[in-house]
């Protein structure tokens, strides 16, 4: 696995003959791959950790299409122009969208290391019956002309992708405006191709900046995590970007507790802060990943609140239009009164301490 990060991306798997050559082809992948009419395909290092005789395995099943993605009882029509409200009155460039009033989402491109087939921008990266137009100057101008964005979160696709030049550029073209306080780049290549990594990577966008960069990848399952994910954390840590992570719920892949626990405390082993855990979307042809919207609350009540490093909890949310709403269990208060509040911790104990009167 000597390859360089373009090289993985050249050599990206997407046709059955390559992927054969990771894994025994299971009849449902084998139908699925030649009957769906959808974009699909994993760089060489994460087929690598595919599991060849598993179809469950939870790298085969967010890359690989399945027949189930025809299905489409629970998912929302038009569901990324609800979400990212791209139908509202505010005249914005394709490439921004918002929720908030001080930060935005800025795509600057379509392309992914892989695609994952739970993609909540499925619409968009999948099956690509989407088209906006995401031009970066534009994108840039408006942003400017907003001096109330304070944090502008770069997104795609995979904006790291981009070349270290166009990086360099954007994030050079970013930290030049006097009104942004942060970048966040949304991007799963420190997951799917910790290759990309590299010294030319972080003098593009790291360094010792008044404006910071913070990385924010999505790993699901444990089996993600390698040692080659491990050094390319510490290359990013070690230039001044932050890492943490935001998976989504995915049923069959982590909605079970030894799982669930195994991702959060490897994560933290790895250095990668869990930020968000989110709820699978309900985007059109996923519902086979999705579980009902309390699983991750419990997950988080009965895998790691308590049973855990206080480091490794993350958020649950629901993405929504109206921005994301957190979704946190809710079994502490037993009870409350004038005088005291009741209190129930991680093993079911209860506690007491004195009310205060406002
Ligand atoms: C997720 C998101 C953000 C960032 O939300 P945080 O809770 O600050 O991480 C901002 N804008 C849009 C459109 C988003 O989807
Ligand atoms: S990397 Fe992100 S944008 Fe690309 S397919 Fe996966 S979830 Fe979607």
């Amino acid at each position: 696995m000597a390859e360089t990060w373009m090289e993985q991306v050249r050599n990206e798997v997407r046709t059955l003959e390559q992927l054969e050559q990771y894994i025994d082809v299971s009849d449902d992948e084998r139908h699925a791959i030649t009957t769906l009419k959808t974009r699909w395909g994993t760089t060489p290092y994460f087929a690598s950790l595919m599991d060849k005789d598993d179809p469950t395995c939870p790298i085969r099943m967010q890359v690989i299409p399945s027949m189930k993605e025809q299905v489409n009882e629970f998912g929302m029509k038009d569901y990324l122009m609800w979400k990212e409200n791209r139908a509202t009155d505010e005249v914005r460039p394709d490439s921004i969208a918002r929720q908030y009033k001080d930060r935005i989402a800025f795509t600057v491109t379509e392309v992914c290391g892989i695609y994952c087939r739970h993609c909540f921008r499925k619409e968009l990266v999948v099956d690509q019956d989407l088209k906006l137009r995401f031009d970066v100057e534009e994108g840039l101008e408006w942003i400017r002309e907003h001096p109330e964005i304070r944090d502008v979160l770069v997104t795609g696709g995979d904006p790291l992708l981009l070349s270290d030049e166009k990086l360099s550029y954007l994030i050079g073209a970013l930290r030049e405006i006097p009104h942004v306080e942060m970048i966040r780049i949304g991007s799963r290549l420190p997951i799917v191709l910790p290759q990309r990594i590299t010294e030319g990577l972080k003098k593009a966008i790291g360094g010792f900046h008044k404006v910071p960069v913070w990385i924010n990848t999505q790993c699901n399952h444990p089996k993600e995590i390698t040692a080659e994910t491990e050094r390319a954390v510490f290359e990013l840590l070690s230039c001044g970007i932050n890492v943490g992570n935001q998976a989504v719920l995915l049923k069959g892949i982590n909605d079970d507790v030894p799982t669930f626990r195994e991702l959060h405390q490897k994560l933290l082993r790895t250095r990668i802060r869990p930020y968000y855990v989110f709820y699978c979307e309900p985007a059109p042809g996923i519902d086979h990943f999705r579980t009902p919207v309390e699983k991750g609350a419990e997950l988080i009540r009965d895998a790691l609140r308590g049973h855990t490093t206080g480091l490794a909890q993350p958020m649950y949310v629901l993405a929504t239009n109206i921005g994301k709403i957190p979704l946190m269990p809710d079994y502490y208060i037993v009870d409350k009164n004038d005088k005291e509040y009741t209190l129930r911790n991680y093993k079911g104990e209860t506690t007491k301490i004195p009310n205060m009167p406002a």
